[in-house]
């Protein structure tokens, strides 16, 4: 075992099977690394969260709610976990392509209010939409649908999507309904502020409303130039009367089916906007929807796991494990942890 400053500079110090590559992300909870699996001789992504109090049931909510989609080619594939002396290390399959937020914000067209070109935007829509499904297909809420927990892979010239992040997820069949008001304040949906508690897959949909908006437009549907940018709460409380009353400029520029479905999409009553299975329907969606997209989660619901894939059990011994304190008292030798 080597010593915390070993550990401190790279988390996958002595580890056999994964080697550190580089940084790809500081988060909000951990660090995420890309490495290789020198069993495969393929990159991995890592994410590392440390052990102790944070390692909490929204921890392991996180990883069996990710385990559960392993077999979606939109949504980044959960691999494993395991521990080192100061970590609980999740991996996960590498998207290489940056994240939707990058993407956008390079490619959309120079003219001010101008995003994605719309068949872009659609394809990277249809996408998001399907995987989505398939997430609520088997109960899991995401409730963190946003631009930069939407990651890319390689492929040219259209890259595919790969939903990151299931920090924030619930399990209907297993979770209370949603009560805290969580997520990011530019995506998150009216009743979340507003009602006791919610259905966080109709939020989800607001949510993808708003990426929807932001690919074809490049801004934020209810910021406005002087909103705080540094205090998440400050920034709610500024945007809180466009989001109750979904005040957004409508994009003259898009066509009037895409301006439909962001105002079906961004409707404030959660029971009278669009559902996900109606998003699948409407004629914008299914402009060009590849073939093998239509049934796509059907199918992907008769597909075999990965041979091996970690079971439940075996996932909640080591994040039960990983509820203990590193092996340094005072870990980490400078920088205070984040909680969940
Ligand atoms: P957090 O809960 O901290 O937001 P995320 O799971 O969103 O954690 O990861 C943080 C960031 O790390 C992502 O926004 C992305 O930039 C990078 N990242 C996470 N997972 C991957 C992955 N599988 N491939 C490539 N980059 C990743
Ligand atoms: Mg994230």
């Amino acid at each position: 075992m080597g010593s915390a400053a070993d550990y401190l500079e790279d988390p996958l110090f002595g580890h056999t099977r994964y080697r550190k590559i580089k940084d790809l992300n500081e988060g909000t909870f951990g660090i995420v690394l890309l490495a290789l699996d020198v069993r495969t001789n393929e990159q991995v992504a890592i994410k590392f969260l440390e052990r102790g109090a944070g390692v909490n049931k929204s921890v392991l909510r996180e990883i069996l709610n990710h385990r559960l989609c392993v077999v979606h080619p939109n949504i980044v594939q959960f691999r494993e976990v395991f521990l080192t002396p100061v970590h609980l290390a999740i991996v996960m399959e590498y998207a290489a392509g940056g994240d939707m937020f990058e993407y956008v914000i390079k490619h959309k067209l120079p003219h001010h209010g101008q995003g994605l070109v719309e068949p872009s935007a659609r394809a990277f829509f249809q996408q998001l939409i399907i995987a989505l499904e398939f997430c609520h297909e088997l109960g899991i809420a995401n409730r963190d649908i946003k631009l930069e927990n939407t990651l890319l892979d390689a492929t040219q010239p259209q890259p595919n999507v790969k939903i990151c992040d299931f920090g924030y997820s619930k399990n209907e069949f297993v979770d209370s309904r949603p009560k805290t008001v969580s997520g990011t304040p530019d995506y998150i949906a009216p009743e979340v502020l507003m009602a006791d508690q919610y259905d966080g897959k109709k939020a989800d949909i607001w949510s993808c409303g708003v990426m929807l908006y932001v690919m074809v437009t490049g801004v934020l549907p209810f910021a406005k130039r002087g909103d705080d940018r540094g205090n998440n709460l400050i920034r709610l409380q500024q945007m809180f009367p466009r989001i109750v009353a979904a005040e957004f400029q409508q994009p003259l520029h898009v066509s009037p089916e895409c301006q439909h479905l962001l105002t079906r999409m961004l409707t404030p009553d959660p029971a009278l906007r669009i559902t996900i299975g109606e998003i699948m329907q409407h004629s914008w969606f299914l402009c060009n929807l590849p073939p093998h997209m239509q049934h796509l989660n059907y199918t992907l619901v008769q597909t075999l796991v990965p041979v091996g894939l970690q079971s439940v059990e075996e996932i909640e011994t080591i994040v039960h494990q990983a509820t203990r304190p590193s092996a340094w008292p005072n870990w980490p030798p400078t920088t205070a942890s984040g909680t969940r």
